[in-house]
């Protein structure tokens, strides 16, 4: 569904992706990993085009949505994108962030979009929050219902970036547990530090340093891993 060839992106001298490549198939659920700076965010930003690639080229299901000509904002659509904090809007109840790319993107009516947003919100638990703001929330509810708002417009790539790592510790399990179990149905790529939950639920981790994915595996990359970066990376988490 998603495939990335060559990226680069510079911030004036300082490269930071150099020549990326790597496919995401539908369903599957890739892990970003690698130390602060590796430019995880920065990969994820430009796969929904917050940053132009200087080089390279990413495809969602055969389109180039790298192309200069492309209608950005509809490629962002068929992202869902949820950032380790300040996702909702403060100002909109927790019902009106659900539904406000569905009303003003797809066009869908008030009533419809209510319902839908509701029903989100029950999967959660968080239907009657439904009228609150966002900070009448916890922030682990506020997580689990960014990640609800992203998922509202069906998107075909589910986008996490570091999505636990602003919580406080006790909430950070219900966030995880919600993650879990989309897993299942969606295909998603997050950049993440919680290495055990990687383990849990990615198909796939991108092991990513100096600019390069370092090396790629399934879950027992982290057990096993093969390169020298790698293993001196896990190292500090044991
Ligand atoms: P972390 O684990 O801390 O979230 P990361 O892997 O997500 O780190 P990025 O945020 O992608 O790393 O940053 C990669 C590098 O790019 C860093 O050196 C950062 O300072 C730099 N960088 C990111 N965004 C910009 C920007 N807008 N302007 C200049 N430099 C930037
Ligand atoms: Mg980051």
């Amino acid at each position: 569904v998603l495939t990335v060839e060559g990226v680069r992106k510079a911030f004036g001298d300082t490269v930071v992706l150099d020549g990326i490549d790597f496919e995401v198939a539908p369903g599957e659920v890739v892990a970003l990993i690698g130390p602060s700076g590796s430019g995880k965010s920065t990969l994820l930003r430009c796969l929904n085009l917050l940053e132009q690639v200087d080089d390279g080229r990413v495809l969602l299901a055969g389109d180039d949505i790298t192309d200069p000509r492309v209608d950005v904002d509809a490629v962002r659509a068929r992202f869902g994108v949820v950032f380790q904090q300040y996702n909702l809007f403060p100002h909109l109840s927790v019902l009106d962030n659900v539904t406000l790319a569905l009303r003003t993107v797809h066009r869908v009516s008030r009533v419809e979009a209510e319902r839908r947003g509701l029903e989100l919100l029950g999967r959660i638990g968080l239907a009657d929050h439904a009228r609150r703001h966002p900070d009448g929330l916890s922030g682990g509810q506020q997580q689990r219902a960014a990640i609800v708002r992203a998922l509202a417009i069906e998107p075909q790539v589910l986008l996490l970036d570091e999505i636990t790592s602003a919580l406080d510790p006790e909430l950070v399990g219900e966030v995880l547990d919600l993650v879990r179990e989309l897993a299942h149905t969606t295909t998603i790529v997050m950049a993440t530090h919680e290495l055990a939950f990687a383990r849990d639920v990615a198909t796939t981790l991108l092991f990513l340093d100096g600019g390069v994915i370092v090396e790629r595996g399934g879950p027992e990359m982290l057990d096993a891993p093969r390169e020298e970066r790698t293993r001196a990376f896990l190292s500090r988490f044991r």
